[in-house]
């Protein structure tokens, strides 16, 4: 297998096997378990390249570090204001929303981000 095959591979069970929307950097101490010689900016280069690929998503709002997620459906995200923890909300996403902005402005939406603030469980 060729060697970027495999990183990419295990950075992407690293996204799999987690709900946590980690940073690049926490990624980067996850993928060291399999590949101890993996250098930082490999592990970036291949976040990019999956994000490409359409195999992880990015959240990055209000010009925050951006957190990284394996594909799945759309969601909306509520994150912690004290612990800066990510989660997944069970809230169906607003498609009209994308048709009513796109009416208003003439622009292709493709798709839109939600992220609600405040403290979870832990912090309230
Ligand atoms: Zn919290
Ligand atoms: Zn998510």
């Amino acid at each position: 297998m060729r060697r970027d095959t495999k990183q990419r591979e295990v950075i992407l069970k690293v996204l799999r096997n987690t709900r946590s929307h980690p940073t690049a950097d926490q990624i980067y101490d996850d993928v060291r378990k399999d590949l101890p010689n993996i250098s930082k900016g490999t592990v970036y280069r291949n976040l990019q390249v999956l994000q490409e690929d359409k195999a992880i998503s990015a959240l990055n709002i209000n010009g925050t570090q951006s957190r990284y997620e394996a594909k799945r459906e759309s969601h909306y995200h509520f994150r912690c204001e004290k612990c800066g923890r990510v989660f997944d909300l069970d809230e169906p996403v607003d498609k009209e929303l994308n048709k009513r902005v796109s009416k208003k402005t003439g622009f292709t939406v493709s798709h839109h981000q939600m992220e609600f603030r405040g403290l979870c469980k832990d912090c309230q």
